[in-house]
């Protein structure tokens, strides 16, 4: 299935020396097989082509040639099992191919341009190992970018918002693409010790701050988050950059707060959300960590992640119940938290 396989080709993209897309349906990179040219670092020989309903491996240097199948398992045995796992359960319904949404090109004149494209920086790149180390998917690294002066940068789209120089440093940018993927908000994370760990910047005060509206699908179920980074681990996720996490939508939205029972601020925030009528997960004590970023990599997968997901969805007077054995704070002026529902952000 084409549209399968090349969202696959893309997760592993980054894995490929010199990976480029020639046209539609026609990708261009270093043969993973033969290693490509001894004697040039750049030669680019290796090919993936559209074939039909498939897309087929061809290598002009050392002539392999292997189905997509193949390929992935030559490239990546990890990622390979996910895309055997995703044909075999999509085998029953063809896929309607005018769903599938084209790799987008995001920069055009956006001021991110002068930054660099994470998925361009090579293997062993610091920020690379960074977002290995927190097992940050593959498939994201196309929408994150490097600032190596991030103060710099910021007072070039704010100017003066910080007034001095001192103290610069490189951070990973998160930028929040409206559905045109237009940023009109940003993160920058801290790769060190540098406080605050995230510095969040609005552009464009008339948005609500919602991370990944360019690929997010309202006819589906939404996930809500508070960590943008958190949100790439799963499906159909967006993020709020904030523990308030109420969107407009009501609908088929799953409010999924950290796992912090004993802190007030995100206990209070839990119980606006169940009064104001939201679905919200309550994770089970055995989960102890306390983002998803966290509970990937204390090893937990996706998949595992997502059931404990569905299994702990509460709303209305079930809600109102767990919530009670659920948290580990006692909060003053209950009564009056119902009155406060107020959204900001
Ligand atoms: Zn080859």
């Amino acid at each position: 299935m084409y549209y399968i396989d090349q969202k696959y080709l893309l997760l592993v993209s980054s894995q490929l020396k010199h990976f480029k897309k020639k046209s539609d349906g026609l990708y261009n990179f270093r043969c993973p097989y033969c290693g490509d040219s001894k004697k040039s670092q750049t030669k680019a020989r290796g090919f993936i082509f559209r074939k039909e309903n498939s897309m087929i491996y061809k290598c002009h240097n050392c002539g392999v040639g292997a189905s997509f199948k193949n390929f992935l398992r030559q490239v990546d045995s990890k990622i390979y099992n996910e895309y055997i796992l995703e044909r075999y359960k999509k085998k029953e319904v063809e896929p309607d191919i005018t769903q599938f949404r084209k790799p987008r090109f995001l920069l055009g004149d956006s001021p991110l341009k002068s930054l660099i494209k994470v998925s361009t920086l090579e293997h062993n790149h610091p920020v690379k190992k960074f977002l290995e180390n927190r097992q940050i998917p593959s498939h994201s690294h196309h929408e994150l970018f490097l600032a190596p002066k991030f103060f710099e940068w910021v007072n070039t789209l704010v100017p003066n918002k910080f007034p001095s120089l001192d103290g610069d440093h490189p951070r990973l940018v998160i930028p929040f693409f409206d559905e045109r993927d237009k940023m009109f908000a940003f993160q920058g994370r801290a790769f060190g010790k540098e406080n605050p760990k995230y510095i969040t910047i609005v552009l464009d005060s008339e948005r609500d701050k919602i991370y990944g509206l360019n690929n997010v699908d309202w006819n589906k179920k939404v996930y809500v988050v508070e960590g943008p980074i958190d949100s790439l681990f799963l499906d159909n996720c967006i993020a709020t950059a904030q523990s308030d996490l109420r969107v407009r939508k009501k609908d088929n939205t799953i409010l999924i707060p950290d796992n912090e029972p004993r802190n007030k601020e995100i206990v209070k925030q839990i119980e606006r959300f169940i009064n104001d009528g939201y679905s919200v997960v309550l994770w089970p004590e055995y989960v102890k960590e306390k983002d998803i970023n966290d509970m990937i990599l204390s090893g937990k997968s996706k998949s595992e992640i997502q059931k404990i997901i569905n299994e702990n969805v509460y709303s209305g007077i079930k809600a109102k119940t767990q919530f009670v054995f659920w948290k580990k704070v006692e909060l003053k002026n209950e009564k009056n938290l119902s009155r406060n529902q107020y959204r900001h952000g």
